[in-house]
């Protein structure tokens, strides 16, 4: 099959088309023919490059959340899941810890990945633990669903009954409302029947944002966005804060304008990671903070279930071969395109 294979690091160079004998499905595992996988900005380069995080051993197979058809079984699997559409879940936890014995695999700190701990999606085929291929629907197209799999599940386990539980209802502000999972933050608040608004650092990000469904969109670096939450909700703030940028320029603005009993969540830190929290405004008001950093099976499910139906839309901007994956991390690397590349293996 072909496949990319990153067999020293050094960049986007380092990686190279090659032709590799197809993978052969373990007992337990399945073996996925890749429709599309995702090209990531932060994750695949740094992969490529050997940073933190990155790879313990070469040569590797990169690429996160192929999706794809199962066209061959391992032993102990039911032959039945033969021809069954699939996204695979890239994140494999390791079974084993007081988290994962407990079912909260979402917990997990000694979780390992597809795509960097072992062979990824940047192949025509896959071989995968069989419980990581998670069914899609019909009308969900391969595309979407990689698109889907990068931020979906995360805002779903942000959202949902183990982090903030939020309610129908509810105010929510989503910081960095543009990027990647803060577009999935809006969509899953919106789908669960919230208000929406939208703090984000530019007019143009502001309109992208809206045009998601949020309610009402505020430019951080040009308005005083506490002074406007509070106008919008009647002077009691917001319920919950979806704040994954942590930039401590951004965020006493954010945390300011949480509302008494509030509950913010982070998933991310490329602002910095170090801000000022009022903690005098946290404990007067009972509000609490929630960090959060991988997902369970049933936040998959859920967010290819809404996807499915229509309710969280994933945009894909542009598919291309693997031939092209170099093209591809130009692309993204000098941020030539705003949204999702997804690489098709069979183009
Ligand atoms: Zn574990």
């Amino acid at each position: 099959m072909k496949a990319i294979i990153v067999r020293s690091y050094g960049g986007p160079e380092a990686i190279r088309l090659e032709t590799v004998d197809d993978p052969k499905p373990a007992p337990g595992e399945v073996l996925v023919k890749v429709r599309a996988v995702t090209v990531n900005r932060t994750r695949d380069l740094n992969v490529c490059a050997g940073q933190a995080g990155g790879p313990e051993a070469l040569p590797l197979i990169p690429g996160q959340d192929p999706a794809g058809e199962i066209v061959a079984v391992g032993e102990g699997v039911d032959a039945k899941r033969r021809g069954q559409r699939v996204i695979v879940s890239s994140r494999l936890t390791c079974g084993e810890c007081d988290f994962c014995r407990a079912g909260h695999g979402s917990d997990c700190r000694k979780s390992r990945h597809i795509g960097i701990h072992r062979a990824g999606g940047y192949a025509e085929f896959i071989a995968v633990p069989a419980a990581q291929a998670i069914p899609i629907a019909e009308r969900l197209s391969f595309p979407e669903a990689a698109v889907a799999m990068r931020h979906f599940p995360m805002a779903m386990q942000q959202l949902g009954a183990t982090k903030v539980a939020l309610k129908a209802g509810e105010w929510v502000l989503v910081m960095g409302a543009s990027g990647g999972l803060g577009s999935a933050c809006i969509q899953v608040a919106k789908a669960r029947g919230a208000k929406v608004i939208a703090g984000a650092g530019g007019d143009e990000r502001v309109a992208a944002a809206m045009a998601l469904g949020a309610d009402h969109g505020i430019n951080y670096r040009s308005q005083d966005l506490t002074t406007l939450v509070k106008e919008i909700t009647g002077g009691r703030g917001v319920d919950v804060i979806c704040e994954n940028i942590s930039d401590p320029t951004t965020f006493p603005a954010a945390f300011a304008s949480l509302a008494a009993m509030g509950r913010l969540v982070t998933s991310g830190a490329h602002g910095g990671g170090t801000v000022p929290v009022n903690m005098k405004q946290l404990y007067h008001n009972r509000q609490r903070i929630f960090g959060a950093a991988g997902h369970d099976p049933a936040d998959i499910v859920q967010a290819m279930d809404a996807a499915g139906k229509g309710l969280l839309k994933a945009k894909v901007d542009l598919v291309m071969p693997l031939e092209k994956l170099h093209e591809a991390f130009a692309l993204i690397g000098d941020r030539k395109v705003a949204g999702k590349i997804v690489i098709d293996p069979q183009a």
